[in-house]
């Protein structure tokens, strides 16, 4: 079992974490920033109870992020949302699981193509002949196109050209490092950028087995399984898996506990997605990353998108250059988001504002 965290070890290592995420912020990669490897623990995941034969796989902060992944017992099976970043993150979680049940694997679900989300479908795939892989019809494509965001069989081949590149940059960071501290923390991260090309460059990646073109019900025994397709948002694909008796949802990316990645999103339908979401019974977010989290949760994220939108626009309108609105909108929405978008030491709302202000700018004002 992991090992939790006080609050206070926590929170002592946040700054930290914070200052090497910096180094970092020019690498496109995804949902988060690289997190610094002294922030995590040697474990992968804190395993949770949400509800009776429910369980979130709350991934721990690494340089190379994992996703969470939700764990639904069924009277048959097991059915796991999202695979997380590489096969040793889905087999580190399959053996926790099967410290709760012996049953098989029965069917994965990715909630959409981004990499930390669906590369350790492999692992299921090899313990479980008969395993189906489930998700959207545009998600498989965006798996397979040559051309689709942060995310699919391209971002492997791009990351493989990329990572490298990046451990380059890291031993030149360590050969220049100003303290013991600081040299140590990059040679963590040096060895886990490492272990992970490895394991990039062996990946078998499993591809969805089905596909659902709209919300479908899973009956499975002795638990009600929906997939909702709710419209457009942290992709064109995203799926969201609801369980109405247990009034627990998980959301992918789609809603998150930290700041939004938007690159490969869709800020304006994202609220109305979101607004979709919400006419549903539940009480608990197994979010795509960070704890999880009341449905309260939901209205703070998407007064996030709204409030972020809506200043841009106005700024835009008021002829405000990118620049200045990086600079006043990012103050101006501190007071209200700041704090609950930088609970983690990864995707914190000052690492990411600027980034996220810019995005909305050029998918809304300029429609580009
Ligand atoms: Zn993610
Ligand atoms: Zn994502």
């Amino acid at each position: 079992m992991s090992t939790q965290w006080t609050r206070r070890q926590f929170l002592t290592r946040v700054g930290a974490a914070a200052a090497a995420i910096q180094t970092f912020e020019h690498l496109d990669f995804c949902c988060v920033l690289p997190a610094d490897a002294q922030t995590a623990d040697k474990d992968l995941f804190e395993f949770k109870p949400v509800a009776d034969g429910v369980y979130a796989a709350i991934a721990a902060p690494r340089y190379k992020v994992n996703s969470n992944a939700a764990v639904i017992l069924t009277n048959d099976g097991v059915v796991v949302v999202d695979s997380h970043s590489k096969p040793s993150a889905a087999q580190a979680l399959y053996k926790e699981i099967q410290g709760v049940t012996k049953q098989p694997i029965r069917k994965v679900i990715n909630t959409h193509f981004h990499w930390d989300h669906w590369q350790g479908n492999q692992v299921y795939a090899a313990a479980s002949p008969t395993l189906e892989i489930i998700t959207s019809e545009r998600t498989k494509e965006n798996l397979t196109r040559p051309d689709a965001g942060v995310g699919g069989l391209s971002f492997i081949e791009k990351q493989l050209v990329n990572v490298p590149k990046e451990i380059d940059q890291l031993k030149d960071e360590i050969q220049q490092a100003s303290s013991p501290e600081q040299k140590a923390r990059l040679e963590a991260n040096l060895q886990q950028a490492q272990a992970y090309l490895e394991e990039l460059k062996q990946l078998k990646p499993a591809l969805p087995t089905r596909t659902v073109a709209s919300s479908v019900t899973l009956q499975e025994p002795g638990r009600e399984i929906q997939v909702l397709l709710l419209g457009r948002g942290h992709t064109d694909g995203d799926v969201y898996i609801y369980l109405p008796k247990e009034k627990v949802v998980a959301t992918g990316d789609a809603l998150v506990d930290w700041m939004p990645f938007l690159n490969d999103g869709y800020p304006e339908e994202w609220v109305q997605t979101l607004t979709a979401l919400e006419q549903y019974d539940f009480t608990h977010i197994i979010p795509g990353h960070g704890e999880v989290v009341p449905k309260a949760n939901l209205a703070f994220f998407r007064g996030y998108l709204t409030d972020l939108i809506a200043s841009v626009k106005k700024a835009a309108a008021e002829g405000a250059s990118l620049d200045e609105m990086k600079k006043v909108i990012g103050d101006q929405l501190a007071a209200t988001y700041e704090q609950g978008m930088s609970k983690y030491p990864l995707g914190r709302y000052r690492d990411r504002i600027g980034q996220n202000i810019e995005t909305v700018y050029q998918k809304v004002v300029k429609k580009s």
